[in-house]
């Protein structure tokens, strides 16, 4: 038997991955980049097929990653992590720089880049599994640290969007979290799966611990998406 609450004790980084393929340029947010060898310096991603950035990828044979630090904005992980760059510009507004590939390398938020050539495509089911070679790479900002997966759910309260390959059903997730819905007012956003507790509030927003959802100001939107309140559901 799955129990679904081991998946959460596997740790991961958060990064954003890049690409670019003729005008079109594609980014994601993604915790699955992992070095798989040193000499040359590879580097795996798992992205779902059916993410946008999947098909610039195949077409441009390259992509980009840095490495998103602890401060980074919600707004940024909103536009990259849960909506798809078929609806919006995600790069308006977002400093960036083509790198050797010709990938778009993000420079906001992050605390280090690496920019990759794709040697290996696998076919893992939903997902493909891109392997690329780093040719370059560099520090961004030594005063942020990486954002952990862990920092992400337990600090900041969020969620891995459907198409992550971490992703596990809100039904399949028990005890603590469900326990808490018994005592405790919680809040779902219906777009990226943040979950407002009114036991602990919104530091991010300054929102203090107890506060019920419905004495939440009106312009108050999701800290992770930037959703409002009417997009949220009571779990
Ligand atoms: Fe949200």
């Amino acid at each position: 038997m799955i129990n679904f609450e081991t998946f959460f004790k596997v740790s991961y980084g958060l990064y954003m991955v890049s690409s670019k393929f003729q005008d079109t340029k594609a980014g994601y947010i993604a915790n699955t980049v992992f070095q798989v060898t040193a000499n040359p310096p590879k580097f795996g991603i798992s992205c779902n097929k059916d993410n946008f950035t999947s098909e610039i990828m195949k077409k441009s044979g390259a992509f980009a990653f840095s490495v998103l630090g602890e401060q980074a904005s919600t707004g940024l992980i909103g536009d990259f992590g849960y909506r798809s760059g078929k609806e919006i510009d995600k790069f308006r507004g977002v400093n960036y720089f083509i790198g050797e590939t010709g990938s778009p390398i993000v420079t906001d938020s992050c605390v280090a880049w690496f920019d990759c050539k794709i040697t290996d495509t696998f076919d893992v089911g939903t997902h493909l599994l891109f392997i690329g070679e780093a040719i370059a790479s560099d520090l961004i900002n030594l005063d942020i640290k990486p954002l952990t997966y862990n920092y992400y759910r337990e600090v900041m309260k969020g969620f891995s969007p459907k198409n992550a390959p971490t992703y596990v059903e809100k039904s399949q997730i028990k005890g603590e979290i469900l326990q808490k819905v018994f005592e405790n007012e919680l809040w779902q956003c219906q777009l990226c799966h943040y979950t407002y507790e009114s036991e602990k509030g919104d530091p991010i927003s300054g929102i203090e611990p107890g506060t019920k959802f419905e004495d939440l100001p009106d312009d108050w939107t999701c800290p992770i998406c930037g959703a409002d309140k009417s997009l949220f559901e009571r779990d």
